[in-house]
């Protein structure tokens, strides 16, 4: 998939103004009061009046301009994979809590999907030593079979957990995106998205700007508008990461009768739907719904 969007975007960069140089940056200036400058590390110095940071979770730029963070481990690994199951994907994420965290199944083309299995160090790190076959069946049963057995496996990596989340994801001239800005658990698949409606909101805020990009009030605005959208799906993802960490009795009859209720509501669940995809709240105008005229 990524392969994919940089291949797009390399494309219709070829289409703009727009100039690629093949460099990362070594070092940023502190900005005065009217531009930043970074230093390339083939020595080339590039002036702006602002600097987007899509430089990641460990974003130097963020470091550089002294914008804090703050960090929650999870204390567990995400393994992931491309796996095929005998039985078709239905081009539908499957997804199951078990007790030591969730698995999703995202659909991908020709029948694979990708997982991203959330669970413990130890046993992380048991499904990426284990055999293929020994990490097949395991797969197929802890999903019940509901997508058959497991045919066909790549190799399997394995990720630190952990939400992280700049306290400004805006500093002098500078505004930071994605995981520079923010990093959340991938147990809904959102962390790209997030980053591409970043993308969206301040771009809209530039094209509706006609003097200085990086003026404090515009990017006061982005900070203000990303980081309340962040946050609230942050806290929506934590409270349904905590309720399905209930393994005991009442507990996990109270949390059963609450999606049973959920899943019958006409109205709540198609709003909660939306919000765990990122399709409602304050969506930049490119991500909104069409409407007809
Ligand atoms: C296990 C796991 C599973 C995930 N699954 C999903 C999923 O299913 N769906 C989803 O939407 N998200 C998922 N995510 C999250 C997703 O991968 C990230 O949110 C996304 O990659 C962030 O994109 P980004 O461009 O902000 O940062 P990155 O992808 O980290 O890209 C940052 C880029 O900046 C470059 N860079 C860094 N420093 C410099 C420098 N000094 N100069 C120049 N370039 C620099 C890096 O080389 C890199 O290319 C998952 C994450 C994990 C850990």
């Amino acid at each position: 998939e990524n392969q994919h969007l940089v291949g797009a975007l390399h494309k219709r960069l070829g289409s703009t103004a727009a100039t690629l140089i093949n460099a990362s940056i070594a070092h940023t200036s502190l900005p005065d009061l009217t531009s930043v400058t970074v230093t390339l590390n083939n020595g080339e110095k590039l002036t702006a009046q602002l600097l987007v940071a899509a430089d990641g979770t460990d974003s130097g730029i963020r470091r550089q301009a002294q914008i804090d963070i703050s960090r929650r481990d999870f204390h567990q690994q995400a393994v992931i994979a491309t796996v095929k199951p005998a039985r078709n994907h239905q081009h539908t994420a499957w997804q199951k809590f078990l007790p030591g965290g969730p698995i999703a199944f995202l659909p991908l083309a020709d029948g694979y999907c990708s997982i991203v299995w959330s669970t413990g160090i130890e046993h992380a790190g048991q499904l990426v030593n284990q055999s293929d076959a020994d990490f097949r069946r395991e797969l197929g049963d802890v999903i019940d079979g509901r997508l058959g057995v497991i045919t066909d496996s790549s190799a399997r990596f394995s990720f630190p957990l952990f939400q992280q989340q700049a306290r400004r994801y805006v500093g002098n001239r500078i505004a930071l995106i994605g995981d520079a800005a923010h990093r959340i658990h991938p147990l809904a698949g959102m962390g790209a998205n997030l980053g591409i409606a970043d993308a969206l909101a301040l771009a809209e805020l530039l094209a509706d700007q006609t003097d200085d990009p990086g003026s404090p009030a515009l990017l006061n605005r982005y900070d203000r508008w990303r980081r309340s959208e962040v946050n609230a799906y942050m806290t929506a993802q934590e409270m349904l990461r905590s309720c399905y960490r209930w393994s005991v009795r009442p507990a996990t009859d109270v949390r059963g009768l609450g999606v049973s209720m959920l899943n019958k509501s006409v109205i709540v669940k198609p709003e909660l739907l939306l919000r765990t995809i990122g399709l409602t709240g304050n969506l930049p105008r490119l991500m909104q719904p069409m409407t007809s005229a």
